[in-house]
């Protein structure tokens, strides 16, 4: 069974927040897995790490990490020193993970978020092959200490290097490392795919990390993004990995400004419920 889980920023304004509260919220909520910012916790004293490994051993909860990389750890920069500094900061985080009791870590973790490609000056398929070396280095981190990193994949107007389920696989068998996979997104492949059942079903045994919200970022049953397909599908190609919620509904904020969340997407909504009940929707669709 699919452990069922929430990224912590549906909750706040800022991206660096204290997570522990967030444990024992989700586990309030009936969720099993919390999803963290990454950034956030390689700049963690070592106690505070402790802290937040020895609460969600303590709740039983799990914690799933997230990054979209900043320009400065772009691992598809035309400058080896950003590459490098790309490479060294996911290094740092693997560490972090560990001392979290984390595993598994997701994202725009290939490039930067949000990373356009006109200012580049490069061909797609240079800024794809400085990628694609800067992770074959990366991904040995996460060899060494046993993580499973996977690479999301994004509407064209949060990145450029890959958008589709077929890219993600294209860039995962070019790296090849059985600790690489892919996240998908539904709030992302009903933007960019022919259909979303068809894209995780091309993504199959590669598929590392499901992300769900709906078409407009509500919680899912406020769109029309196909849950029973997107079930069916999963069934499909046997996925046993998490399934995370990653609902955006307030503006303001870093948040609000880096997600563009421009309105009160459910004003008066109390979010508590509204996760409670988005929980109980994503454990009857993956039945
Ligand atoms: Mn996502």
């Amino acid at each position: 069974m699919n452990k069922v889980g929430i990224y912590y920023a549906y909750w706040t304004h800022d991206w660096d927040a204290d997570f522990v509260p967030y444990i024992y919220k989700v586990k309030k909520l009936g969720f099993d897995v919390l999803e963290i910012n990454a950034g956030t916790i390689a700049a963690l004293g070592a106690d505070e790490k402790k802290r937040l490994k020895d609460t969600a051993a303590e709740t039983g909860i799990n914690m799933s990490c997230c990054i979209g990389l900043p320009p400065s750890s772009d691992l598809a920069s035309s400058d080896i020193t950003v590459r490098q500094a790309g490479i060294n900061h996911l290094n740092r985080i693997g560490d972090a993970m560990v001392e979290c009791g984390i595993d598994r870590l997701s994202g725009i973790i290939y490039s930067n978020w949000p990373g356009s490609f006109e200012d580049r000056g490069v061909t797609k398929q240079q800024a794809w092959d400085w990628s694609v070396a800067s992770m074959k280095e990366a991904i040995k981190k996460a060899e060494d200490l046993g993580l499973i990193y996977n690479v999301e994949v994004v509407n064209r107007f949060e990145q450029f290097l890959m958008n589709t389920a077929d890219e993600g696989v294209a860039y995962v068998k070019e790296v090849g490392s059985t600790h690489l996979k892919i996240l998908l997104d539904t709030f992302h492949m009903n933007i960019e795919e022919d259909t979303i059942g068809g894209a995780i079903e091309t993504t199959g045994e590669y598929l590392g990390h499901l992300h769900t919200g709906e078409s407009n970022r509500k919680p899912p049953g406020y769109g029309h993004i196909p849950w029973d397909e997107i079930g069916a599908s999963l069934k499909k190609i046997n996925f046993q990995e998490w399934v995370v919620l990653e609902p955006f509904l307030m503006p303001g904020g870093e948040v609000g400004r880096d997600i563009r969340v421009y309105r009160d997407l459910m004003p008066y909504a109390d979010l508590d419920e509204e996760a409670r009940k988005a929980c109980a929707f994503t454990r009857a669709f993956l039945k």
